[in-house]
């Protein structure tokens, strides 16, 4: 490891003995400061987002807002953490939360501030210090990061960008001063890295991929189900976990149905990022743009059908594509991380739940239906993190946000992620 990282590494853990004992309320403060600053320079920061991965500006600026809103959330949060006292015979008798130490965030391209700081937050918070391994492509968004907390008045070395490639996540894991590692990314990152942390008994959190259905049943508000449905598959330009990205419609409107969803998809023409008005731009990177590509062809060999083709237009960027699939297509089996939508189509509600709960992941779904025994029908049988009745998925700083099966596990976001690096310490006896 070269000396300037692992001096990072030392001079996180020496943040962390001061930082521990900062009350939790002055900590809240510094929070609150941060987001201050992050929503009075959204379109600066916006543009290092779009300038690094692509996304459209107006998308860029309102992630770093909705950054900001969940900082605010933090910012106001109960502490949770507060010594708890149990019920017992003991004179002692309580659990205290003792934060862990240095955090690693191995972190994504696809929303380079939302990622980082959805983590880092809570983990702070909690009174652990956080050293980034982010993105290759993304080294200005995590440096700008860093500037804003030290502007806010963190002290230095509660959040340290590191600016490593891939290669060097194994080592900066096992070093001694690290405690836990939090990755989102794909399965193939997540599970080196998860073992990394297993051999060396650290914990880690993983926010894998998903393949998020969005059912569409008889009974539901079509224009609405089709104008949100495009938006839930291609916002940013489909480079997101929980994007819908298998489209299943009850046959009883199939006919109805797939003609306005059609037209609503069509309205998403791929411009310049840069151009506020701009829905739709490239992908982050061309090798991601080729394979997509590989996967759009590998569907069709395996008998999926056109209803949008894809087309490429530059080296990574397309015209969105929609494919109608049938069972058994293993490309049901990926994870498309662009713009390319999977329709089918569902005799009944139990086809549909079988359909949706058929993929090796469990990130969440979305169901459109005003009945209420038909959302109670789904709300217990998807197999997911997150359900979402008529909306599409969008995290939401109250709520909790993770996955089942191959998406991971661990909880992001809510008052429960506080305690994702935290050690609960029993204290009992008299
Ligand atoms: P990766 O999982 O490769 O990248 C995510 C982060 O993990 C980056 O910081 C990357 O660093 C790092 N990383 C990659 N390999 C390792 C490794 N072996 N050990 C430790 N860290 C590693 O995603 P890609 O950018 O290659 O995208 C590929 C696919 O991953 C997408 O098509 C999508 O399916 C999924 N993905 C899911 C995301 C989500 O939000 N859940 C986000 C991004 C991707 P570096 O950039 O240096 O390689």
């Amino acid at each position: 490891m070269e000396q300037s990282i692992e001096n990072k590494l030392i001079k996180a853990d020496k943040a962390f003995s001061e930082w521990k004992k900062t009350p939790f309320e002055d900590r809240q403060k510094l929070i609150a400061k941060a987001a201050e600053i992050l929503k009075n320079n959204s379109e600066k920061f916006g543009t290092i987002i779009t300038t690094e991965m692509n996304k459209p500006i107006s998308q860029s600026i309102a992630e770093v807002g909705k950054c900001a809103l969940m900082m605010n959330y933090y910012a106001d949060a109960e502490n949770i953490l507060k010594p708890e006292k149990v019920d017992s015979e003991y004179s002692y008798s309580e659990i205290h939360y003792v934060p862990k130490g240095v955090i690693l965030g191995v972190m994504p391209w696809n929303f380079p501030f939302w990622q980082v700081l959805r983590f880092a937050v809570p983990a702070i918070l909690a009174g652990n210090t956080v050293v980034l391994k982010h993105a290759s492509i993304c080294f200005g968004s995590g440096n700008a990061i860093e500037e804003v907390l030290l502007e806010a008045g963190f002290p230095e070395g509660i959040f340290q960008n590191l600016e490593v490639g891939h290669n060097e996540v194994k080592e900066i894991l096992e070093h001694e001063a690290v405690k836990g590692v939090s990755l989102t990314g794909s399965g193939r990152a997540g599970a080196e890295v998860a073992s990394t942390a297993g051999l060396n008994m650290k914990k880690s959190l993983l926010e894998l991929g998903g393949s998020d259905a969005f059912i569409v049943l008889d009974d539901a508000d079509l224009d609405k189900a089709a104008k949100v449905g495009a938006q839930a598959r291609l916002q940013n330009c489909g480079q997101t976990c929980v994007a819908a990205k298998r489209f299943i419609i009850d046959e009883k409107i199939e006919d109805v149905f797939l003609p306005k969803f059609i037209e609503e998809y069509k309205k998403f023409v791929p411009g310049n990022p840069m151009d506020k008005e701009t829905k739709i731009s490239g992908m982050a990177r061309p090798d991601l743009a080729n394979d997509l590509e590989k996967q759009f062809k590998k569907a069709l060999e395996n008998g999926a059908e056109i209803m949008i083709p894809l087309e490429r237009i530059s080296d990574h960027e397309f015209k969105p594509g929609l494919i109608r699939v049938y069972e058994g297509n293993p490309i049901l089996q990926e994870e498309l991380f662009g713009p390319l939508g999977m329709v089918m189509v569902a005799k009944n509600d139990e086809e549909a739940l079988k359909m949706a709960n058929d993929i090796p992941f469990g990130l969440s779904n979305s169901v459109w239906t005003n009945d209420k025994d038909r959302q109670l029908f789904f709300i217990e049988n998807l197999e997911s993190g997150t359900v979402n009745i008529n909306r599409m998925t969008s995290s939401d700083p109250r709520f909790p946000f993770g996955g089942t099966k191959a998406s991971g596990y661990g909880t992001e976001l809510s008052l429960l992620a506080l305690k994702e690096f935290v050690t609960a310490k029993t204290i009992v006896g008299n």
